[in-house]
């Protein structure tokens, strides 16, 4: 790999240039792909756009979302990713799209660094958590989309258990340690599920009592896990019960004041550290850009994943709408179609380089898998359900197969080996 100064590759260029906007699950998979699959004779120059040098694995962060002594375990590094493959990082944001010139400027809104020209642009920058205008809601709630937030989120617990200490009254105390998350989607359960199995050791070792702590969630439908069969859902619920784990369910919430959540029937929870796991956005940036995107700001693509009326970009991840042509929905945000939407994206481009045509995207599910805290879970694959240690097994597996797909068996291998270690 190496480390581009932006101004050495906004030059023209014989080669064909394709610009990747974005290091995430899409970005690291399409860029791995090209560099291994390309030959000399595509004359493919590959650059990554990112600002980060390192990928955060987003659905790694379960893993790490409270207690955990490496967050820092979600990252994954370009050195170790890229080392020896041909591609150019240059460690800026995408700033604008200039379909009309063919190019992109990177760096800071007010004062870009400099203008890139592309053979063909991926955008796949993403999405970002979106708190939707519940009155204190935005000033309150730590989201869950990074590392920074679940460091965020372990400060505001550690800040609890030094007030909770001093307090002498059990009630107090039992507010003190009240933790609330928001959204009984997969993110929800798996945050909630990690802090219910990781909080109780880290109380005991504070010198308190598992007991006095409270731990809610609160979703606004009737029920959780709503992408999972009834069966898997009803799993779900009992063991997040086990774990102590109190569901609030069918409550809306109305505002946040004063670390206390209130819900539609008026009931006040206390929520001294409350998380909120309720929704997405495709990065906003996109819109600004000048190619359609849809009411969730994803920009619409075509059935080979191009970006609408635009021959020679390419949209994919979490910031592509791209229709099912099965049912018509857009598909989720979710790593495992980012991944494929990559990997179809690569065999398109290598397709182009060589005088074909891109090819059509066929989105696939083969499973699905929620981690209900770190050693159990639920899920199915292949129209069977599964739970318990075999799909968190299951779950974690995918992990081991990203690794794989974009890194090495030596780098699978040390972080299986870590992840191992992260909650003992
Ligand atoms: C807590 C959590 C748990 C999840 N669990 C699962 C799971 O178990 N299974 C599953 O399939 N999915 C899961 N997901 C969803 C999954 O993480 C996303 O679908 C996936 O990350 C999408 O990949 P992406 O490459 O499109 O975007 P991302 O992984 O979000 O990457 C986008 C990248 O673009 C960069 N970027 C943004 N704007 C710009 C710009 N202007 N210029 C340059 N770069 C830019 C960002 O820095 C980022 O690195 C989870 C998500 C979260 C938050």
């Amino acid at each position: 790999m190496e480390i581009a100064d932006p101004r050495s590759v906004s030059v023209k260029t014989a080669k064909k240039r394709v610009v990747i906007a974005g290091g995430g699950y899409a970005g690291m998979t399409l860029a791995v792909t090209l560099a291994h699959r390309a030959k000399p004779s595509d004359d493919l120059e590959i650059v990554l756009v990112e600002a980060r040098p390192y990928q955060q694995a987003l659905s790694e962060l379960d893993l790490v979302a409270a207690g955990t002594p490496r967050p820092q375990f979600a990252e994954l590094w370009h050195l170790d990713i890229f080392r020896g493959l041909p591609i150019k990082c240059v460690y800026e944001r995408l700033e604008c799209v200039h379909p009309e010139r063919h190019t992109v400027s990177v760096g800071p809104r007010d004062c870009p660094v400099c203008e890139i020209p592309y053979w063909r642009l991926v955008v796949a920058t993403g999405a970002i958590a979106t708190t939707p205008s519940v009155p204190g809601l935005a000033e309150h709630a730590i989201t869950m989309w990074s590392v920074s937030d679940a460091q965020k989120l372990q400060r505001q617990i550690e800040a609890q258990f030094k007030i909770a200490a001093t307090l002498p009254e059990r009630a107090d105390r039992e507010r003190a340690l009240s933790f609330t998350v928001i959204g009984g989607g997969a993110t929800g359960i798996e945050v909630v599920g990690t802090i219910a199995a990781v909080l109780p050791k880290m109380i005991r070792r504070a010198g308190m009592d598992p007991a006095e702590m409270r731990l809610r969630l609160i979703e606004a439908r009737p029920d959780v896990l709503y992408d999972l069969p009834e069966r898997q859902r009803l799993k779900a619920r009992r063991r997040l019960e086990k774990m102590g784990v109190e569901l609030v369910l069918g409550e809306k919430l109305m505002k946040v004041e004063d670390g206390v959540a209130t819900v539609e029937s008026g009931r006040e929870i206390p929520s001294p550290v409350l998380v909120w796991c309720g929704g997405a956005h495709a990065d906003p940036d996109a819109t600004d850009w000048g190619l359609a995107f849809d009411k969730s700001g994803r920009l619409w693509c075509d059935e080979v994943l191009k970006a609408k009326d635009h021959d020679d970009i390419y949209v994919v991840g979490d910031v592509a709408a791209f229709k099912d042509p099965a049912d018509g929905r857009i598909l989720p945000m979710l790593a495992q179609f980012a991944i494929r939407e990559a990997e179809t994206c690569g065999n398109s481009l290598l397709a182009e380089a060589r005088g074909g045509s891109p090819l059509p995207f066929h989105p696939h599910m083969h499973g699905e898998f929620v981690s209900v805290g770190p050693g159990w879970g639920v899920g199915w694959m292949f129209k069977l359900n599964v739970s318990g240690r075999f799909a968190i097994f299951m779950k974690r597996l995918t992990y081991v197969m990203y690794w794989l797909q974009v890194g090495s068996y030596r780098l699978a291998w040390k972080r299986t080996r870590q992840m191992l270690r992260l909650h003992r």
